[in-house]
């Protein structure tokens, strides 16, 4: 049965869902993409070559059983198929929406290899768990039984919320502190609703506290109570906090106003799709609108700003990075997708200075690029008298985040972290230096992917179960 429908990436071209075109995009933050049709869907899922050893599998941090749902899928069994890619994945919608695949499973794909397009493996994950919503498929997070122990997981982000819910399946009670009123960490309030829309992060938010989950907001862990006091309420304790720190910049007038952080401006616009009030938006310091952007930043992070600025209906967004194309880090998709929108990259560019005080130009540097470094990336160095001003009265810095120093801002002794200041810990069981402590996502490995977050999570939760099962045998003893 599987060789009528599998293999047919050599008649079948590769097909995304349908885009909106720009012009629409630019006038909301709704997703970009549309959805597959149930045929197409079948059709896209039956070009997989079903290689004997699936790099896509190897390349996904989660190792998706991604042959398999793709071949159900082909079959017409679609509930099978998204019970399968369920089994290893928390969020699959999620994942589906904002892995950037073309680094991850579909960069690997074989048929691509060959010259024959990537099977769109992360838009039939998305199209199965959306239909599995619709239809009722998503089980709710119930156990065999409840048990007395507890887990305090500190950080609602894609981390803490994948690993809660291997905990409460598995019957512990789990507490989740957040500094946010909100829950979902960067997938809330960090990446805009055209790459994920708010109500499917708050689906599973709700799928969380209806199977038991609480969520304490609005707390901030060292401010409004302590670490210690969270450990001394739990029998383990998860920190999955992020990275929030800015990396900034040391130029000459950097501090003038109207040179904002990338978090800043797209919580500020996250929370206005919520529907919130906004000071700093209503008030237009974080609004694009009217006015001329320049983002600095190659990252995604840069790519999630100025497409948010388009959206603002700004005069004219520009994207400064010291690298070329090829070598920016954020996904070539994301970039693609902000050329269309009408984002005007500035290659090979830096920010020496700012003019005004509140700010009317970036000083710009051209750059070309040099010698490979360390890592065999070619480093970028300056052309002497190529300099020149950009005009700009909104400067969005997105250089990239840090994580905060724990230890000083928590008052907690023993916690180790490392030389950049992300917790160190055991990579398979999470476990740090603490006794029961443990750490996943990007505060224990910098700045990362939601994918990864959620592997982490559900490791960690794992351990954790382990850890409170060998501890109650000890106590019988
Ligand atoms: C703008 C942007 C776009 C991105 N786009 C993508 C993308 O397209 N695809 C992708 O895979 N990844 C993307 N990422 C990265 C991804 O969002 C992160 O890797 C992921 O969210 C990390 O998950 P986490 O659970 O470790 O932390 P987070 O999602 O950061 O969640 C941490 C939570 O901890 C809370 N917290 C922190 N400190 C405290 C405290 N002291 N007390 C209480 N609560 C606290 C925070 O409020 C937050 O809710 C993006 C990141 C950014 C910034
Ligand atoms: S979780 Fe991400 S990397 Fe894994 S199959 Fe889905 S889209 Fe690909």
């Amino acid at each position: 049965m599987a060789k009528n429908v599998m293999l047919k990436f050599v008649d079948v071209a590769r097909d995304m869902p349908d885009k909106r075109p720009p012009d629409l995009r630019r006038q909301d933050f709704g997703e970009i993409y549309g959805e597959y049709a149930r045929e197409k869907a079948a059709e896209q899922a039956g070009r997989c070559s079903q290689c004997g050893v699936p790099y896509c599998q190897t390349h996904c941090p989660l190792h998706n059983n991604i042959p398999d749902w793709l071949r159900l899928t082909a079959e017409g069994r679609l509930q099978e198929a998204y019970e399968l890619s369920q089994a290893t994945n928390t969020f699959p919608e999620i994942c589906g929406r904002i892995c950037p695949q073309d680094r991850l499973c579909e960069g690997n794909c074989v048929i691509e290899q060959s010259g024959h397009g990537t099977v769109t493996i992360g838009s039939v994950e998305k199209y199965l768990t959306d239909l599995a919503w619709e239809n009722g498929w998503v089980k709710p997070i119930v156990n065999g039984g409840e048990r007395s122990e507890s887990v305090g997981i500190i950080g609602a982000g894609p981390g803490g919320m994948a690993a809660a819910d291997v905990l409460r399946r598995a019957g512990v009670q789990v507490t989740i502190y957040d500094r946010y009123d909100r829950a979902g960490g960067l997938l809330t309030y960090g990446i805009p609703g055209f790459k994920l829309e708010k109500d499917v992060v708050m689906k599973r938010v709700a799928q969380l506290e209806q199977g038991g989950v609480q969520f304490v907001l609005n707390c901030d862990v060292g401010v409004d109570i302590s670490f210690d006091a969270i450990r001394g309420k739990h029998d383990a304790v998860l920190i999955a906090t992020g990275v929030y720190k800015t990396r900034d910049l040391a130029a000459p007038g950097a501090g003038a106003q109207g040179i904002e952080r990338a978090i800043d401006y797209l919580t500020a616009s996250n929370r206005k799709s919520f529907g919130d009030d906004v000071a700093e938006f209503d008030t237009g310091r974080l609004d694009a609108k009217g006015k001329k952007v320049v983002v600095i930043g190659g990252g995604d992070t840069a790519m999630d700003c100025v497409r948010t600025a388009i959206r603002q209906g700004a005069e004219s967004v520009k994207c400064l990075y010291r690298r070329d194309k090829v070598n920016m880090p954020g996904s070539q998709r994301e970039v693609a997708n902000a050329e269309e929108e009408g984002v005007e990259f500035v290659w090979l560019s830096a920010p020496k200075g700012f003019t005004g005080d509140t700010v009317d130009g970036v000083m710009v540097q051209k750059m070309r690029l040099g010698n490979p470094d360390a890592t065999g990336r070619q480093m970028p160095e300056l052309i002497d008298g190529s300099d020149y001003i950009e005009q700009a009265d909104l400067v969005i810095k997105a250089l990239g985040f840090e994580p905060e120093d724990l230890p000083k801002l928590w008052g907690v002794e023993g916690l180790e972290v490392s030389r950049w200041g992300t917790v160190i810990a055991n990579f398979t069981t999470h476990e740090t230096s603490l006794e029961g402590v443990y750490a996943c996502g990007d505060i224990q490995r910098g700045a990362s992917l939601v994918v990864w977050a959620i592997r982490d999570g559900r490791e960690a939760a794992e351990a954790m179960l382990e850890y409170i099962a060998a501890a109650d045998t000890i106590a019988a003893e």
